[in-house]
């Protein structure tokens, strides 16, 4: 069936890799706003950006957690920069069952990054000084029918790994946090 078409904002956080010093101010004020009750902690271990770090050439790379895969890809990349060789998936955006990035510590529930919704910008914008990190949105067109297949599935992925009873008690959690 072919769906309506509608238009939605598209938020986009550009990375300049080349401006990021590694302070890691973005995971810090991420796990805090995620935090329930909202800033009762910092913990960078659930922040939903993840700073890839090789201090000793000052390269550090920010990694925003993406989609939740089901089940881990067929195919592997590996990444060699300034003559470093970087461990395969290292800059992978999947929360994916063959590694622990991007999971709740506690719960293992995947972790993606919500843009920090209800807030005009990210606050890891907000946050980083060094202007490493530059929001920007756009308007596109899309299709209302897929946009909804694809929720459905996903929900039922969820369901399947981690069991019902776990995703209704992170809903109520989400929902307490205000
Ligand atoms: S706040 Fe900016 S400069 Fe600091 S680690 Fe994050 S992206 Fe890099
Ligand atoms: S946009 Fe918000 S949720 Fe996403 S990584 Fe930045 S602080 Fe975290």
């Amino acid at each position: 069936m072919k769906g309506e078409k509608k238009t939605k904002i598209v938020k986009s956080i550009r990375i300049d890799v080349d401006k990021c010093n590694g302070c890691r101010a973005c995971e810090v004020i991420c796990s805090s706003f995620h935090a329930i009750p909202k800033y009762s902690s910092n913990n960078p271990a659930r922040s939903r950006i993840r700073i890839i770090r090789e201090p000793l050439t000052d390269i550090y790379v920010p990694v925003y957690a993406g989609e939740y895969a089901v089940a881990e890809c067929a195919g592997r990349d590996k990444y060699t920069i300034d003559g470093k060789e970087y461990e395969e998936c290292a800059f992978c955006r999947a929360s994916c069952p063959s590694r622990p990035e991007f999971k709740e510590p506690d719960s293992g529930l995947p972790l993606k990054c919500d843009m920090c919704e209800g807030e005009d910008e990210p606050l890891c914008v907000k946050w980083c000084l060094a202007e490493a990190l530059i929001y920007e949105e756009r308007e596109v067109e899309v299709d209302d029918v897929v946009e909804q297949a694809e929720l459905e599935i996903g929900l039922d992925s969820l369901a399947d790994k981690y069991g019902m009873d776990s995703i209704m008690d992170a809903v109520a959690r989400m929902a307490d946090k205000g």
